[in-house]
């Protein structure tokens, strides 16, 4: 075949060390991983298995789960080992949870030291035995429950303020010798979210998990996230995401993954390029879109799939992509890889294409 060319990038990324998050590398040059957490109730811990299953089958590669009482703190060792992807452990308050996290086998504890009663004194303990276990620890500053003292500084949750509480949860980590860290700092706002960021790349070394916090339901959240990861990413910050939407998280993991796809920080999936319509158009490009989209959905191979509503961009996409079709006058004709093969009647432009696309994807399984 043809000589892989190297996927163009919009930046080299930020040199970060390197945590293990159970099996997953997390900083330092590993790929920027997808995250998610459970909406079940982890005391359930049937039903939270059950989401992280469809979580793992969307393409998750970490799942945080919350533990709010000591039903929920129980239920984390069989968890921590039932699940197929390494779990997190969603500590607020209590230090003690974070104990039993680290003995439960959870792959990493995330903690909110502004939330975290009397953590001061716990810190040396809560890091011997983050160390002994080899667990990492994310420091998760959010908005909403920053530091009192630095919300006195600074009048509200600033960049600045996000920052230096999260540096200096770190620093008191430090003083115990453990920098088996990664950070986050979350607000609602992308503007102040990528600020606090930047600062943090600027002022540390450790691994960044990305997150806009409450960002909404799905529409408004989706876009809140991309745009914020997205100015992150392209200037190399972040080792890990996660999309926060008032929606079902394998939605979350969904869009996540396309954030990763389109900056070319993750190998393309199926990618369907799809011309908005315009007056030249001759078949109605968005149920066509939708038919073809619905029709592959499930197609784990690397495929682009041009579908263009008339031939004037139609024949100069469809070369680009492996697979394509150009409409016009009650006919489709199919592209692949740049040629004509065929030119079907409009009824048959869906199950023409799904076909080819198969005939395509056993090919690549072949080579
Ligand atoms: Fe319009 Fe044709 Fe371009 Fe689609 S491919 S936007 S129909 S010119």
């Amino acid at each position: 075949g043809m000589p892989a060319t190297p996927p163009l990038r919009l930046a080299e990324r930020r040199q970060s060390r390197q945590i293990m998050v159970g099996d997953v590398p997390v900083g330092g040059g590993a790929p920027v991983s997808v995250q998610s957490m459970t909406t079940t109730s982890t005391a359930d811990i049937n039903a939270t298995l059950q989401q992280i299953a469809e979580l793992t089958a969307s393409g998750c590669q970490i799942v945080r789960v919350a533990v709010p009482t000591a039903d929920d703190a129980e239920a984390l060792p069989i968890i921590a080992k039932k699940s197929q992807i390494p779990v997190i452990a969603d500590i607020h308050f209590q230090p003690k949870y974070v104990f039993a996290a680290i003995e439960a086998g959870c792959a990493a504890v995330r903690v909110n030291p502004g939330n975290i009663k009397k953590f001061d004194d716990k810190v040396g303990e809560i890091a011997k035995a983050a160390s002994e276990a080899g667990v990492p620890i994310r420091i998760g500053v959010n908005a909403g429950s920053l530091d009192k003292r630095l919300l006195a500084k600074y009048g509200k949750a600033t960049p600045e303020a996000l920052a230096e509480s999260a540096l200096w949860e770190c620093s008191l980590f430090e003083e115990h010798g453990f920098r088996d860290i990664k950070i986050s700092v979350k607000h609602n706002d992308p503007v102040v979210m990528v600020n606090a960021y930047r600062q943090l790349a600027a002022q540390c070394d450790y691994p960044l998990h990305l997150g806009v916090t409450e960002a909404g339901p799905a529409f408004q959240g989706t876009i809140k996230s991309s745009v914020a990861f997205g100015a992150l990413l392209a200037e190399g910050i972040g080792d890990t995401i996660r999309v926060s939407l008032s929606a079902p998280p394998a939605e979350e993991v969904k869009v996540g993954a396309q954030i990763l796809e389109s900056l070319g920080l993750r190998e393309r999936g199926l990618e369907i390029v799809s011309c908005p319509s315009c007056g030249r158009a001759q078949v109605d490009v968005y149920s066509l879109a939708d038919e073809v989209t619905a029709g592959l959905e499930g197609m784990d191979v690397p495929l682009r799939v041009a579908v263009m509503g008339c031939v004037v961009n139609g024949p100069g996409e469809a070369r680009d992509a492996d697979l394509g079709v150009a409409s016009g006058n009650g006919k489709g004709q199919i592209f692949v890889k740049g040629e004509v093969i065929k030119t079907v009647p409009e009824s048959k432009i869906v199950e023409t294409l799904i076909e080819e696309a198969m005939r395509l994807a056993e090919d690549m399984k072949d080579e």
